[in-house]
């Protein structure tokens, strides 16, 4: 049997410190992976793109950083108790299986969002079987997907937050004051959250700890259509999959569905959104995600279906990217309206409103959420290249930016006059911010496939024409031409290479 493309690319991972089973030594813990040394770094350089692209690049957004333990009547009043749930299915030998995505996946018919009742009658009517052990599936009940515990002495009931976005809301009025930030207001955050998923699997797209990256944009509610940043992405194209293109392909028992290319201006025009701001941050998104190598042609937008969206919504969208396990929610956004900071006055009897010109206002609220792990299970997947013709071996053709290391020096031979010219050459890049590595094991051949096993866009070598010349040659991961350069121009021939696009 061939492998499957999550297969290869979870075998480099696992062989070159990119992500690993946590607790291994011990047979670890469904659910949860560690990054390894390479791993980290393109987690960081993720994240830093992502901070540069929506947080310091926006004069009005501010980033925050909230603890991921909180008291349980933040989310009572949330209403995460009492509804983040999802819908399982036990099997007399206990096993038990999230069954919305069980029906999806067997039947290839929607199944998100339908009631436990419609759930059940689904798997009596098809008679579905437990996957692990083929037992017959039994009742279909709601699964708590928060992890509590009790704090301190008094044994105060917290749950670990589940969403970074409830630190934003519950500190708004801070945020708001100490910044004098008028509306519209960015908060974002970038941290972990916890869901014991019923079913985690497929590495790192379904984990039970995870990286969220979310912004809670605060808008006037009389401004819900003069966002600033819509001028700038009003000609973005976005592929969006409508309801009714969904409701058409479930009348035909079908999940396949088709796109259509339409403006952030359509989009907004033709109402295919809620307001400005929506289109607008789709747009922005459509801007970003192909930066990290992900195909434009992999990625959609899609309206959620009513039975999806929560009665509070004006309408969500959920990025989605083209896996080879199928379309993966990557980033879920929401027109929230004025939910979350409504709930929680009422919760905490605080007055959470502010003053605009004399008046109190209660923003809206449009929230973008990008999962961190998912998304760079997505770059992975896309920059991911097989073994060919002119390279005996895997690589990642990571965008210079996403890249864990901008460049490898390689002195030829294990000579002291190749490698102190390598070394020094190496220190000095390392002194001007660039990420580089030095290697000087093996065959240079052998050297070569390690570098672009990990996507190190360049590789320096270090031979006999340069204690000739002062040259060395530079090879492209991409197309490997080596050219030569004269030693001292390779800081700068680096830093252009690492802002490139490099595709
Ligand atoms: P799903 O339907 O896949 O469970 P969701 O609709 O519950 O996702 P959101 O609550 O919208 O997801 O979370 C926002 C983002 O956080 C998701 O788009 C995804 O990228 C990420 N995310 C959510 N749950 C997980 C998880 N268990 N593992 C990894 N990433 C996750």
């Amino acid at each position: 049997m061939t492998k499957s493309l999550l297969d290869s690319v979870m075998t480099i991972c696992l062989r070159r410190g990119v992500l690993f089973p946590t607790a291994e030594i011990y047979g670890g813990l469904a659910g949860f992976y560690d990054f390894g040394p390479v791993g980290t770094r393109l987690r960081n350089n993720l994240i830093n793109l992502w901070r540069q692209h929506f947080v310091e690049s926006q004069d009005f957004v501010y980033e925050i950083s909230g603890t991921t333990l909180l008291p349980a009547s933040v989310f009572k009043a949330s209403g995460h108790l009492d509804h983040f749930t999802d819908p399982s299915a036990e099997c007399s030998r206990g096993h038990v299986t999230r069954v919305d995505q069980f029906i999806e996946e067997k039947l290839k018919i929607p199944a998100e969002g339908k009631s436990n009742e419609e759930l059940a009658e689904i798997v009596r009517e098809h008679k579905l079987r437990c996957p692990i052990c083929g037992e017959p599936l039994r009742e279909v009940r709601s699964f708590g997907l928060m992890f509590g515990t009790s704090v301190g002495g008094e044994r105060r009931q917290a749950f670990l937050r589940p969403e970074t976005a409830q630190n934003i809301f519950l500190a708004f009025r801070r945020i708001q004051t100490a910044t004098r930030a008028k509306l519209p207001l960015g908060v974002a955050q970038i941290g972990k959250s916890y869901r014991n998923e019923i079913s985690p699997r497929q590495s790192v797209v379904r984990v039970r700890e995870f990286g969220q990256m979310e912004i809670e944009y605060f808008i006037n509610p009389d401004q819900l259509n003069e966002c600033p940043l819509f001028s700038e992405l009003k000609n973005v194209k976005l592929p969006i999959v409508t309801q009714e293109v969904q409701q058409e392909a479930s009348e035909k028992g079908s999940t396949e569905y088709s796109t259509t290319l339409l403006t952030v201006e359509e989009v907004f025009t033709q109402g295919i959104v809620p307001n400005q701001w929506m289109a607008s941050v789709l747009g922005n998104e459509m801007v970003f995600i192909p930066q990290l190598g992900i195909p434009k042609e992999a990625i959609r937008f899609r309206h959620m279906r009513p039975e999806e969206t929560p009665h509070y919504s004006g309408g969500n969208f959920d990025l989605e990217v083209q896996l080879s396990i199928g379309w993966k929610e990557v980033i879920g956004n929401a027109y929230r309206r004025d939910h979350d900071l409504q709930a929680h006055m009422k919760g905490s009897q605080k007055d959470l409103s502010i003053d605009v010109e004399g008046t109190k206002v209660i923003p809206h609220v449009v929230e973008p959420s990008f999962g961190i792990e998912r998304l760079l299970y997505c770059v992975l997947e896309h920059t991911y290249r097989p073994k060919g013709e002119k390279r005996g071996w895997t690589w990642f053709q990571f965008p210079p930016q996403m890249a864990p290391f901008d460049a490898v020096f390689l002195p030829l031979l294990k000579r002291p006059e190749f490698e102190e010219i390598a070394y020094n050459l190496y220190k000095k890049c390392q002194l001007q911010r660039l990420a580089v590595l030095y290697d000087e094991k093996g065959r240079i051949g052998r050297r070569y496939a390690r570098a672009d096993e990990i996507g190190i866009p360049s590789a320096v070598t270090i031979d006999h024409q340069t204690l000739e010349d002062k040259t060395v040659t530079l090879r492209s991961r991409d197309t490997l031409e080596q050219t030569r350069h004269r030693l001292r121009e390779i800081p700068r021939i680096l830093q252009k290479i690492k802002q490139s696009k490099g595709f």
